[in-house]
């Protein structure tokens, strides 16, 4: 029998994106179709979001969800249900979804998210009535702390007196907690039992994703290496306590790509695609990069040295700190880097200052740009990724599957799907990148010799381009997991 389930979350592909978080929200709906589960989700309705909605219908209206005047309208996300939370007091305003213009934090963060909870834990509860018949979902689940509010609704303040519906929360990223003061609490309109230690409150004010945490049914997160990492200080940051006290609840499961939009054979961001079996042909791809990017021009295949790329969040858990001190070693042993990303403005200022010192070495654009993260991975030689911490990890997926090696701190999903060239590996023939321990000057600067001797050796560069390329990180392992665990979860 069919499942439904209704997929809570603050961004999705096509329609919003801040992070890896909006790929795998928009992507799971189609994972879990062929494992008999019709996943609807449920975004807030940012102002592009409704105007891509065209003509549609209003499904439900709150004359208040948590104090403001809200409706659903429904819409379709890659050919799958959407519902969209049309609640003009909270999302209809320029900016992010998260910060305004001046990247500030909106303020009313907190009464955002809650409300879509809510708003989740009311259509789980049976508050949709569609000609006559109330429509039920048999599951929710809950992305991050914008999501968690609807597990702890569901648990705490469930809408009507229907049958427990149960509830998933996953984690993509554990260092955004959803805090907010204590003066929130009340307006939250939860039971006055769940300002406890058990509870919502956090060290005297409320965190969201810790409300999700404690009351959901089952807790993911998306890898297995990342799931063991917070049940520890150092990457628990201030729940591993509550983590280990889930215990059996909680568990790891491997984010995957979608294979419709990442595929170098019919990619259309491509100068020219190419296959594992057509690597040849990247190298036209290689050349229109250098030329975008204003770097040195390279001749044959392999002149001009490794083009490495960054394409990231500029922020320290990025390790762009590190980066930027391993800049002038990359361009000494003669490789080449160009970055996408944004984010911390020292870090941008100290990336502007590398290109200043390494004309025609080092190229940078400020901004996010899908297409040319696409053509960045379809042409360049290597992939820094000098995380401290990273929950799964998608670009190093897709460096994978475009044949550019990634070159990986050993934590998180970057642990768990790159194969290190070492001599084991090596000598087996199925290395797929370059993992390094740690992440600071020696260990970065030490993996950017490795990468160099090894593309020196054109044999052995190509057998990592193609094994990567040949690694499987579809949906089709993770879907029947999350389809596995949901039915588990509801008896099914
Ligand atoms: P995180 O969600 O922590 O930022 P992930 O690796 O899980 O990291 O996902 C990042 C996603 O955002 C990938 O799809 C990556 O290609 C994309 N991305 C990051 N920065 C940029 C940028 N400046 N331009 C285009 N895409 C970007």
């Amino acid at each position: 029998m069919t499942m439904r389930v209704l997929s809570v979350t603050s961004e999705a592909v096509p329609l919003v994106k801040t992070g890896g978080l909006a790929d795998v929200a928009g992507a799971l709906p189609g994972a879990l179709a062929p494992h008999g589960v019709e996943m609807t989700t449920l975004l807030p309705g940012y102002p592009h979001v409704l105007a891509s909605l065209g003509r549609t219908q209003v499904r439900h209206t709150w004359e208040f969800l948590l104090g403001t005047p809200a409706r659903l309208l429904a819409g379709k996300l890659g050919g799958h249900p959407l519902l969209v939370l049309d609640a003009p007091g909270l999302y209809a305003r320029e900016g992010k979804p998260y910060n305004d213009p001046a990247w500030r934090d909106w303020a009313d963060n907190w009464q955002r998210f809650a409300a879509l909870g809510r708003a989740a834990a009311d259509l789980a509860g049976g508050a949709m009535v569609r000609r006559g018949k109330v429509e039920r979902f048999d599951l929710v689940h809950a992305h991050d702390w914008q999501g968690a509010m609807a597990c702890a609704y569901m648990r705490w303040k469930p809408y009507g007196s229907g049958a427990y519906v149960p509830s998933v929360a996953t984690i993509h990223n554990i260092a955004f907690q959803g805090w907010f003061g204590a003066e929130v609490f009340p307006r939250l309109e939860l039971p006055d039992s769940t300002w406890s230690l058990d509870g919502i409150e956090y060290h005297g004010g409320v965190s969201l994703l810790k409300a999700g945490l404690a009351s959901a049914d089952a807790v993911t997160t998306v890898s297995p290496t990342y799931a063991r990492e917070i049940l520890g200080p150092e990457f628990g940051m201030g729940l591993d306590g509550l983590i280990r006290a889930r215990g059996p609840a909680v568990c790891g499961i491997l984010n995957g790509i979608d294979g419709d939009v990442w595929n170098p054979q019919v990619d259309p961001a491509l100068a020219q695609r190419y296959s594992v079996r057509t690597l040849s042909r990247r190298v036209a791809n290689k050349r229109a990069l250098e030329q975008e990017f204003g770097l040195d021009p390279g001749e044959g295949d392999r002149a001009g040295g490794p083009l490495f790329i960054v394409i990231s969040r500029l922020t320290s858990q990025k390790g762009m700190d590190v980066l930027l001190e391993g800049i002038d070693h990359l361009v000494g042993l003669g490789g080449r880097l160009a970055v996408l990303g944004s984010g911390d403005p020292g870090f941008e200022q100290g990336l502007q200052a590398a290109v200043d010192r390494h004309p025609g070495k080092v190229a940078l654009r400020i901004g996010y740009d899908e297409d040319l993260s696409h053509r960045m991975q379809g042409g360049a030689d290597a992939i820094l990724l000098p995380s401290r911490f990273e929950p799964c990890g998608l670009t190093q997926l897709y460096a994978l599957a475009y044949g550019c090696v990634p070159v990986v701190a050993r934590t998180g999903g970057l642990a768990d799907t790159v194969i290190d060239a070492n001599p084991a590996a090596l000598a087996a023939g199925v290395a797929t990148g370059i993992q390094h321990d740690g992440v600071n000057y020696y260990a970065l600067t030490a993996a950017i010799t490795r990468t160099m001797e090894l593309y020196d050796n054109p044999a052995q560069w190509n057998l990592l381009q193609r094994n990567g390329m040949k690694a499987d990180f579809s949906w089709s392992a993770s879907g029947k997991a999350y389809a596995d665990l949901y039915r588990r979860l509801t008896g099914a």
